[in-house]
């Protein structure tokens, strides 16, 4: 192949980049975000177009082409994105390379994910993660707004159309996702990561004291930062009483059947037994979603004879599934431990103090972590709170997405 451009993305749904014939050129997209009104926008689009999509395996359309129709209803790249922006319910943030070598990045309406462009002197580098350009030698250039769209060339980088005011980034970027080298909106992951668990340490003070125990411990990998952080200001030691061996198995490899997925868990975990044998523990994990890994984490230390596996999640309840990323770990919202919690103690009726579950001080929030506790055999159980996650991220609050724990847009 030859060119000085290049667009890709890994995507686990759609293949993609796709090359587009189209009214504005021939180009190659790619993309990434969730589309929730996907049906809506396709039958809009056969009603008037009397054109077609090409169905993938299991007859949906890739949305990545969908994002391509919608752009091409327009007469320039920036009308037509800002009208793919606008009529998409979820996001999606756009990677376009022009036949003649021009890439055109677009981050989402609300900035869930951020978009940050790279510069060396060989040229630009446009990616959703700072870490992955500056390992190829790019330094930060500037981060996208929300909605902006830019156009970037061999001599610079041209401003489509300007940011919007509102925003709404992913809090769960600092806390989970996010590479822990990378810093979004100038705050860096794995500084907010300990600043998290220095906050859950304080909050543990103020709230009854700090458990009794030997050893505060991470949830490898994301979990180790938030551990360091409340180790650091409870003054009780880090240790990692089992280590991750994750050379044979990649993270994204899962077996089909059960049996085998819990023979892998059990060689990616190898204790040290002098950390576990007779010890109080207390693990940090960055959150808890269906908790099926906490689980067999759990049950791993108790029959390796630690004597207290007390818990800490480094974010609240979560409450709602997320809908607006597609890389989200659970698809619907009974899926979640809190809600099937919830469900089990109330039934549908429960669903109305979803609040209440989620604060630590209210009968209803007791309840959850005790029953949850009993689920898992923790010693005790707590999550970071809302405002708790807010600080330790340290932007404006009215900036954050914060859905999945609160489910208010
Ligand atoms: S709902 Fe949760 S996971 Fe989804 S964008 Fe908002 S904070 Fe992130």
């Amino acid at each position: 192949m030859k060119g000085n451009s290049a667009i890709g993305c890994s995507s686990d749904y759609d293949p993609q980049p796709l090359l587009i014939e189209s009214n504005l050129g021939t180009y190659a997209i790619c993309g990434i975000g969730m589309i929730n009104n996907a049906e809506e926008l396709i039958k809009q689009f056969l009603s008037f177009s009397g054109g077609h999509f090409g169905a993938m395996t299991g007859g949906e359309v890739n949305g990545t082409e969908l994002v391509a129709a919608l752009i091409n209803q327009k007469s320039s790249f920036s009308d037509g994105i800002r009208f793919a922006q606008t009529s998409i319910k979820g996001s999606s943030s756009i990677m376009i390379l022009k036949d003649d070598g021009t890439i055109i990045a677009a981050r989402d309406r609300f900035g869930r994910l951020p978009v940050a462009v790279g510069k060396s002197d060989d040229g630009y580098c446009v990616a959703f993660e700072s870490f992955s350009y500056k390992k190829l030698g790019f330094d930060d250039y500037r981060e996208l707004g929300p909605g902006e769209i830019v156009e970037i060339t061999a001599d610079g980088v041209n401003v489509l159309a300007e940011a919007g005011k509102e925003m709404r980034i992913c809090s769960f970027l600092w806390s989970y996702y996010g590479y822990p080298t990378t810093t979004y909106e100038g705050v860096n992951v794995e500084v907010m990561r300990t600043r998290n668990g220095s906050i859950m340490a304080q909050n543990d003070r103020m709230n009854g004291g700090l458990p009794d125990i030997d050893y505060v411990c991470g949830v490898p990998d994301s979990g180790t930062p938030h551990a360091i952080g409340y180790a650091n200001e409870s003054h009780i030691p880090f240790a990692r009483p089992y280590i991750k061996y994750t050379p044979t198995w990649s993270r994204s490899f899962m077996p089909v059947h059960q049996s085998d997925r819990n023979r892998i868990a059990k060689m990616k975990q190898i204790p040290v037994h002098e950390l576990i044998k007779g010890k109080k523990l207390m693990f940090v994990d960055d959150s808890i979603v269906r908790g099926t890994q906490l689980k067999e984490t759990v049950d791993f230390l108790n029959q390796n004879g630690a004597e207290a596996v007390h818990m800490r999640s480094a974010c609240p309840p979560i409450m709602y599934g997320c809908k607006y990323l597609n890389f989200s770990r659970a698809t619907s919202d009974r899926e979640l431990i809190a809600r099937r919690t919830i469900l089990e103690l109330e039934g549908e009726e429960g669903e109305k103090y979803i609040d209440e579950y989620a604060d630590p001080s209210t009968e209803r929030g007791k309840k959850l972590r005790q029953v949850i506790c009993e689920k898992f055999h923790f010693d005790s159980l707590e999550f970071q709170s809302l405002e708790g996650v807010v600080k330790a991220i340290g932007i404006e609050p009215c900036k954050l997405c914060t859905y999945c724990w609160t489910g208010k847009e």
